[in-house]
């Protein structure tokens, strides 16, 4: 019978995500646990294998330190992006490496059933061999959209309406389903594995169909009243605007600055009639941009100052060190960043000093799927039974 505490697993655990090697010493900084726990738990971590030594350092006093790092084959995740257009499926290792993929398009306003995600979720987990079938832990998912309680999805393009989610994959799952809205996963990636490792208040901006936030402050992400915290693209950028957007009002920052929007605009700028409109691709915006077309030109100018002016609100309301941007419409990144920069500072006030750190994510299209995981991961870890079957020896079966 173990007799070393869940929460000083789960501290060490934790607090050696995705490092590739730590010392004990670090790990008792970074976790505050005193020595004599930190020890016990970490032989307990290093019998089961959940954690393995690497290496030793070796101090100029003769004294050997061991080099340890979290056993990647200890546990997987199943992460799932339930994205605007397809849903992105994955089997990740305990830190997040991404094993195996599988993907589903989706037609809009048209959401998967039940049946559709458990043969996603099949497709990625019967790749693993029947000893790794039983260390999965857990299923991890990025929700569009508004989640109400962790559970309820309102997602516009998946057809959704307060659909239980979480109840309905917990009737015929046997892990554990943890939800989270997509910008939650998203900032999470980037606090996890990105450029937020060592930043302790960031906001993570979605650009895409939708627009949207994630905001950290004092590492502790911004979750709100009904957890609609970050609805970012509908604060209202131009009141006089008649640009129509998908909430009902006008002239929200996502009815100005969307890929959608923006393809609208630019078709009906150049005089398309609406059925030659269908089809058309953000990404032929850009390029005529690029070839200096003076329409393209001037709906992206548009583009540019409502996100530029929308981000000015972030920072002067949550002063962050580090603005990260991501989604589809940095397919226009050369075309856009230098703008978006240039308009925050021109509506930051002189007293403010200089702006926050403006990037694109490094994290692409995997971003939600490392959120996932770590959304899987974190939840995990608060859980007797996973941390029982996270640190069950690996040569043993799993009997829960
Ligand atoms: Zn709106």
């Amino acid at each position: 019978m173990r007799k070393v505490p869940d929460q000083w697993l789960s501290s060490i655990l934790l607090s050696m995500y995705q490092r590739p090697a730590v010392t004990r010493e670090e790990i008792i900084r970074s976790t505050l646990l005193n020595g004599g726990s930190a020890s016990q738990a970490l032989r307990y971590l290093i019998d089961s294998g959940t954690i393995l030594k690497i290496g030793e350092l070796k101090s100029k006093a003769g004294r050997r330190r061991d080099v340890l790092k979290l056993n990647p084959e200890a546990g997987y995740f199943i992460a799932v992006d339930l994205e605007t257009a397809r849903i992105r499926y994955a089997l990740t290792s305990l830190v997040g490496d991404i094993r195996f993929r599988w993907e589903q398009e989706l037609d809009f306003g048209q959401g998967p059933d039940i049946s559709n995600l458990l043969f996603g979720i099949e497709m990625v987990r019967r790749n693993l061999e029947p000893w790794q079938q039983s260390r999965v832990l857990a299923v991890g998912i990025a929700c569009p959209g508004m989640l109400e309680d962790d559970r309820l999805v309102t997602a516009v393009n998946l057809g959704w309406h307060r659909f239980p989610l979480l109840d309905k994959l917990s009737e015929v799952i046997s892990i554990p389903v943890f939800l989270g809205a997509s910008c939650r996963a998203y900032v999470l990636a980037e606090q996890g594995v990105g450029s937020a490792r060592n930043t302790a208040n960031c906001v993570y901006v979605e650009l895409g169909k939708g627009i949207g936030a994630g905001i950290v402050i004092d590492r502790r992400y911004l979750e709100g009243n009904h957890h609609m915290a970050g609805e970012f693209g509908h604060i209202t950028i131009d009141p006089s605007s008649d640009s129509q957007c998908n909430c009902g009002k006008r002239g929200c920052l996502e009815a100005l600055a969307s890929i959608s929007s923006i393809v609208r605009r630019h078709a009906k700028l150049s005089g398309k009639s609406p059925s030659d409109r269908n089809g058309a691709h953000v990404s032929e915006v850009f390029e005529k941009a690029r070839r200096n077309d003076p329409v393209a030109l001037k709906v992206l100018d548009t583009v540019v100052k409502a996100i530029g002016l929308g981000i000015s609100h972030l920072v002067l309301l949550f002063n962050p060190a580090l603005v990260i941007l991501g989604g589809e419409l940095l397919l226009g990144e050369d075309l856009l960043l230098p703008g978006i920069k240039r308009e925050l500072a021109n509506h930051l006030p002189a007293f403010f000093g200089p702006p926050p750190e403006v990037i694109v994510t490094s994290l692409g299209m995997d971003i939600g799927l490392k959120g996932c995981a770590l959304l899987a991961f974190q939840n995990s870890l608060a859980s007797t039974d996973s941390l029982k079957k996270l640190t069950t020896p690996l040569t043993e079966a799993i009997v829960m």
